[in-house]
């Protein structure tokens, strides 16, 4: 079954090739560690995670080399370092273990490789003396700068012009840079920063900017040339664009071979953003919602559109999740059924639409019910291992149904279940009027009793 991505640079869907099949390799531009992400940012780690379940898939779990960096070195770091008294090391490590934990309760699989940019300031030094030395970089009282008009190609992924190019918004406006469109690939450091801010550097003391980072992460860990390369919309420009011009013109190769960007999530149709003030932080969803809820609502959508995050989506999300579920529980015992049927794999397959995907996960849950319903054995084993294996590709039911249903935080589940073997006790003695306390106690907290011919199970009505 051949992938097809939509090529931003290309502007159109093509098959997917790899270089090498027996190592595929994607790289996704990671967070900035200064503070909880919010959901927005989980959309490109939810969306690239699907990718990256479907090119295992079909190219071999271990065939899969996917790089989603650290950056822990950025003007916001240092600014969050001054304002807590914190060091930058002690701030990067706590946000990027908070962010592991977030990133695995949406079901995310850990990236293959998670380098740090402070790691690899050798390899971005080196970078930029190749681009001084074949005529790209000049240095400045500022800092060193990547000189745009030297690269005849600049502005190709973003189609701009260099005529409509403003300083983006992480570029230092700088009055010694040559044209506004240069960028820094080394900021001097400033009297008044932090120690820890601060590498030495042929041209003098200071740290890289930020898109040299990447440039050198993908090169030291995936190769100068790339399969894809991905991350947010609003990274085409400039971060993207930039890494192109330094990796292209440093190692005289193509940096990525696809490109890919999700759209926006938005709220109330503005771009959820830290500096409009209209975030919701995932962590604060969890203690709410279930991550399989999240990523099935952030999956609702296709990852090129904007998608609006509304109560009302996760709502649907859950309705559905439970609705499967329980299609799930009625096959849950028949073990050992085959699974054939492709068509969540196609849906990921054509530039991952997995609105299609969901739709036909649902489908499998209505053919479970089917099975369920006419007592077919064989064709409910198949539904089971059918609903799995999709599930694997999305991230999704990696619950038990009954886990599922119970929910619930542990401790609470605890208590449950010793109210529970305290009533299979109580008819075990035939205390029946205890066995009936049990149970409505138990009801009027919303839960109900499945009695069973080897004890009982519960889960939340
Ligand atoms: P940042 O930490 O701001 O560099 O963002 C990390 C990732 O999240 C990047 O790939 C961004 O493009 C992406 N991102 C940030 N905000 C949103 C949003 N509202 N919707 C979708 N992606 C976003
Ligand atoms: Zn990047």
């Amino acid at each position: 079954m051949t992938i097809r991505i939509y090529d931003t640079l290309a502007r159109e869907k093509r098959a997917f090739e790899p270089q090498d099949p027996s190592r595929v390799t994607m790289y996704v531009c990671g967070p900035t560690v200064y503070n909880r992400a919010h959901i927005g940012n989980f959309r490109p780690v939810i969306v690239f995670d699907t990718l990256f379940r479907l090119l295992r898939t079909v190219y071999g779990a271990d065939a899969v080399i996917y790089a989603r960096n650290v950056t822990d070195i950025e003007d916001k770091i240092i600014t969050a370092s001054r304002e807590t008294g914190e060091t930058i090391e002690a701030i990067t490590k706590k946000y990027a273990a908070i962010y592991d934990e977030d990133a695995a309760a949406v079901n995310a699989l850990r990236p293959t490789i998670i380098p740090w940019a402070t790691d690899h300031v050798g390899e971005m030094l080196d970078i930029i003396e190749a681009l001084e030395r074949k005529g790209f970089a000049y240095a400045t009282e500022a800092g060193v700068f990547f000189q745009v008009s030297q690269m005849p190609e600049y502005g190709g992924l973003s189609k701009r012009n260099l005529d409509d190019n403003q300083a983006g918004a992480r570029v230092d406006v700088d009055h010694g840079k040559r044209d506004p469109s240069d960028f820094a690939l080394w900021k001097f450091a400033k009297p008044d920063e932090p120690e820890d801010a601060i590498w030495d550097s042929k041209w003098g003391r200071g740290r890289p900017g930020w898109h040299i980072e990447c440039s050198a992460m993908a090169a030291k860990h995936l190769g100068k040339t790339i399969d894809i390369h991905g991350g947010g919309i609003d990274l085409q420009f400039p971060h993207h664009e930039n890494e192109i011009a330094q990796s292209e013109c440093a190692h005289g190769e193509t940096l990525a071979n696809y490109w890919m960007h999700n759209g926006f999530l938005d709220m109330a149709g503005e771009k959820m953003s830290k500096s409009l003030g209209n975030v919701v932080l995932l962590n604060d969803l969890l203690k709410e919602w279930d991550g399989e809820v999240i990523r099935f609502a952030m999956l609702s959508g296709h990852y090129r559109a904007p998608l609006d995050w509304t109560t009302d989506l996760l709502e649907q999300a859950k309705t559905t999740l439970n609705r499967i579920y329980g299609a799930l529980r009625r096959v849950w015992a028949a073990e050992g059924g085959e699974s054939i049927d492709t068509g969540v794999q196609e849906a990921l397959s054509d530039d991952l639409n997995t609105p299609i995907a969901l739709a036909e996960l649902s489908r499998l849950a209505s053919a479970a019910n089917g099975a369920a319903d006419r007592k077919d054995a064989g064709a409910m084993a198949e539904a089971r291992s059918e609903l799995l294996a999709a599930g694997a590709l999305l991230g999704l039911l990696t619950k038990s149904p009954s886990e599922w249903e119970q929910g619930g935080d542990s401790n609470e589940n605890a208590r449950i279940e010793a109210l529970v073997a305290a009533r299979i006790q109580a008819r075990a003695d035939k205390d029946w009027a205890e066995a009936d306390r049990i149970r409505d106690e138990l009801a009027a907290e919303g839960i109900e009793i499945m009695d069973s011919a080897g004890g009982a199970t519960w889960r939340r009505t």
